[in-house]
């Protein structure tokens, strides 16, 4: 029996471990396309997209029957098996990628340990003492220890230490401070391909061109945390591809299977070598049910007619925010981003936008406090960005 919103929220509230913050007294009950429905069957325009995770929307018909007729034949067996589904997904990454070696987990902060773990035990190769790794300030790479260690936004870290050693963090677009922090016992530098979490940064300028040059230099690993701006989400299929870089190890999650959870990490097959059988693992990771849904998911998204969608309506997207910023000069301090992970920084904290925008059954999302962050579906249309833009706009002038 459906049970009404209020005692859904007093339920939840009760029983789970509240750890979320800033939580939408908000149940939501199903989904088609870019819209979503609440419990009371309220109508929003999705452009969140459960943070960069519904690619295809809600209810894509090709990934629903896949996931359901994958459940019928077998939800999950164990890696002592190989099943086709696997053997695709991986096929089609490396295929995509230009690397060598594909792995399966089940989030983006496990596919970021894979890469952290990969990058040691490489490193460790040449030198027991070849274990620094560098990122960015301001970067997000998950809730694990050692993601959690490598997020560089100490807030996170509070109360969890002590931290696994041997990270050290530069400020992202900044290239001297990189070099001045690198050496022969740098094993990795892992960044986000354009950082999400942290307020929508994109690489500036041959920024990403200098860090492949000094990781060479240095005998260093270039890790790339495509988590949330991978899988055509910048318009390319890989974020590397926008910037000409490619690294040597990425790692994905969010959008991979279109919300069906799983993460993975690719590297080259000199990286694999690093690992021997029974060096890393996961029960769950690369399950039949997870790769059938990413299979759709990769063979819709790596279409050039589908690339090229999410290219024109990110233009149109950007053009109607850089409008607004027009209109609001004194509220709207930069538009910024790539593909469809733009960012609209505000003078003053978000917090009223979203809500006023949610008041009016649109989804948007704020990081950093103040950067309204737009991650939607990747199959939106003009029709939807002239009502989160409406929304928008009618939220801007009520500040
Ligand atoms: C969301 C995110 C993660 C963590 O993914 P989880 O699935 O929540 O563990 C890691 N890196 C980036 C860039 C992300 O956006």
């Amino acid at each position: 029996m459906k049970e009404t919103t209020k005692a859904i929220l007093e339920k939840d509230q009760k029983d789970y471990l509240p750890v979320f913050g800033g939580r939408y007294g908000i149940v939501l009950d199903h989904g088609e396309g870019v819209k979503v429905y609440d419990n009371d069957g309220k109508e929003y325009t999705d452009f969140l997209a459960g943070i960069a995770v519904n690619v295809l929307g809600h209810g894509y018909p090709a990934l629903v029957e896949a996931v359901a007729s994958q459940a019928k034949k077998m939800i999950h067996c164990s890696n002592l098996f190989y099943t086709q589904a696997q053997a695709d997904a991986a096929e089609k990454l490396v295929a995509l990628s230009g690397l060598g070696k594909a792995f399966f987990a089940n989030s983006g902060a496990e596919a970021n340990e894979g890469a952290i773990k990969a990058a040691r035990k490489y490193g460790h190769m040449t030198d027991p003492d070849k274990s620094q790794i560098i990122t960015a300030w301001n970067s997000f790479h998950g809730r694990t220890l050692a993601t959690l260690t490598a997020t560089g936004q100490p807030h996170y870290q509070e109360g969890c230490g002590p931290l696994p050693a041997g990270f050290d963090y530069v400020h992202y677009n900044d290239i001297k401070e990189l070099e001045s922090k690198m050496s022969g016992k740098t094993c990795a530098v892992m960044l986000e391909t354009i950082q999400g979490e942290g307020g929508v940064y994109p690489p500036k300028g041959d920024y990403l061109k200098q860090v492949r040059a000094l990781c060479d230099k240095y005998g260093a690993l270039l890790i790339f945390d495509e988590v949330q701006a991978g899988m055509g989400r910048s318009g390319t299929f890989f974020a590397y591809e926008t910037y000409g870089v490619v690294p040597d190890i990425v790692t994905l999650a969010k959008g991979l299977a279109g919300g069906v959870p799983i993460g993975a990490f690719l590297c080259t097959d000199e990286v694999a070598k690093a690992f021997k059988p029974g060096d890393h693992g996961t029960t769950f990771g690369g399950n039949p049910l997870a790769c059938a849904a990413a299979n759709v998911v990769i063979d819709t998204i790596s279409q050039p007619a589908f690339l090229a969608h999410v290219k024109e309506i990110s233009a149109y997207f950007r053009g109607k925010l850089d409008g607004l910023a027009a209109k609001y000069p004194q509220l709207v301090k930069e538009v910024r981003g790539q593909g469809l992970l733009l960012g609209m920084e505000l003078t003053q904290p978000g917090a009223a936008a979203v809500n006023d925008c949610l008041a009016h059954g649109v989804i948007i999302n704020c990081t950093m406090g103040n950067v309204l962050r737009f991650v939607p579906p990747l199959i939106i249309t003009e029709s939807d960005v002239d009502t989160v833009i409406a929304a928008l706009d009618g939220a801007l002038s009520r500040y």
